[in-house]
Formats: structure tokens, sequence, C-alpha cells
């Protein structure tokens, strides 16, 4: 079984897009943006809502969802396979297993897409499929605007950035990429702070064993047990060891603070001559 390559969140997040496009259908890029799916929460709402907000969200990357009989009105996807668009079943359309990952100039999102069936030459094509989307050329240029490669795709901005760049070297464009990438992950670093002292932020409930083996605890429910464990003597014996320790740190910082030289009582400290 193929596994996707995002989190619980994420996946959660496509599923729920997915179903409120099915339902509102045209509708639901009537007020959003399909380059743009933003998730609902995290980093994107201020931190006067009354609902908390799921840590998770923070990691959660937006959509790009083509569904180009749902964007582009009494459009039909052409059949790469026998170049027609007359038999496509728009109706039948399923989605594809995994969305591709789409990059951009600071961090990357997810191009969703549909398959649509062919009933003259019942075969499938994705909305992503090169072939369809050149018959389609003329309807759909200047909406679908990303570089598709095998399993990869790069937005219009990413791309643009790097070949308008002739005069740098590609390791030069790169570290470019790499520091744009690290002062956008610290700013949202900076928000989730904000959120955490304002005290706005909920913890996805724990889970107790790996989510890939579940004979395996997790090593917050391993420490755990071993507190429960932890007998009245054990408790106390470990408070002595920590009272030991402190009072070694104390007496090394004494050592540390008495002056031996001969001007040591001049400047007030504590002194003792050899
Ligand atoms: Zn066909």
């Amino acid at each position: 079984m193929t596994v996707p390559r995002y989190g619980v969140a994420q996946r959660q997040f496509i599923l729920d897009l997915r179903g409120q496009i099915d339902i509102k259908q045209h509708a639901c890029f009537h007020v959003n943006d399909w380059r743009n799916l933003t998730p609902a929460g995290g980093k994107c709402v201020g931190l006067t809502s009354p609902k908390k907000i799921e840590t998770d969200s923070f990691y959660v990357k937006s959509v790009a969802s083509w569904v180009p009989h749902l964007l582009i009105p009494k459009h039909v996807p052409c059949c790469p396979h026998c170049k027609k668009n007359t038999h496509v079943d728009t109706a039948s359309s399923r989605w594809v297993a995994f969305p591709k990952i789409l990059y951009g100039m600071t961090s990357h999102k997810y191009l969703d897409t549909k398959l649509y069936p062919c009933r003259a030459c019942n075969r499938e094509f994705t909305g992503c499929h090169k072939e369809s989307l050149a018959l389609d050329a003329q309807v759909i240029a200047g909406c679908f605007n990303v570089c598709l490669a095998g399993k990869h795709a790069v937005d219009a901005e990413l791309h643009s950035f790097i070949v308008n760049a002739p005069d740098s070297s590609s390791a030069r464009v790169a570290r470019h990429l790499q520091k744009l990438c690290s002062d956008t992950h610290f700013s949202d670093y900076q928000i989730f702070l904000h959120a955490v002292r304002a005290e706005r932020t909920k913890s996805a409930p724990a889970n107790k064993v790996s989510r890939f083996d579940i004979r395996q605890p997790t090593m917050l429910a391993a420490l755990d047990e071993q507190m429960a464990n932890a007998t009245p003597v054990n408790r106390v014996r470990d408070g002595l060891t920590r009272e030991m320790r402190n009072l070694k740190w104390r007496l090394q910082s004494a050592r540390a603070a008495l002056d031996i030289t001969e001007d040591g009582p001049a400047r007030n400290k504590l002194c003792f001559r050899r």
C-alpha cells in the first residue's frame, strides 16, 4: 500500500476540502482561490478568536485544487488518448489517490485534481495530464499556471524567480531560496510562540502507541509508566540525589568565587590567604 507523504492533519484537510468541493461544486470556487485553499485556524486566524488553535494546524499546507470542469464555464477536458472531449464523463470524475507536491517560493502546497473517465476509449486521465492540458491550451491559458514534472510541480512564481535570474548560478539561486524559506519558518515560529503565550493553543490528544507499530509505546507513554512504577523509596532516593547534586554545584560556585591573589582584598571579595 502506498503511504502519503504527509501527516494526519494534512490528510484530513485534503479530505475535508474534497468533501466541500463535491457538495458545493462550482459554488465552492465562487469565494475561494483554487490555487490557494488555506486551512481554517492555525496561523491564519487572530489570537482573539474564542476557539483554541490546534497545534497540528501549524504544519498543514495549502492546497491547489485543479478541477477544470468546475472552474471554467461549460468546459470539458479533452481526453489525451482519443484527443476529443465528446465522451468525457465529468459527472463520474473521482479524486486522484494522492495530490502532487507543488513547490512555491517559501513553502510547498499540494496540487489536487480529479481523474476523468472517457467513455469512448474506456480510459481515465487526470486533470493535470500534460497532453490533455496541451489540447485545451486555448481555454486554460492563464488559468493553469503550473509547471509539471513527473511527481512534482512548480508554481508560476517560483518558476519565474528561477528562470529570470540568468546572472546567478543555480547554487546561488538555491541558497537564496533556502534563506527565504528559513525566514518564513522563523516568522511562523514567532507566531506560534505568541499563540502559546496567549494560551490559544490546543494540543491534539497524545497517542500512547506508535502509528506505525501499535506494539511500540511512544516515549511519553513509556516515561509515564516509569513514573507510575516509581516506589516511595525510589522517590526519596531521587530527591536526595538531586539535593546532593545541587550542593555540589553550590560548592563549586563558592570555590570559584574564592580569590587567592594578592590584590583580592582590594576587590572586596571573600578571600583566603595561602
Ligand atoms: Zn478517450
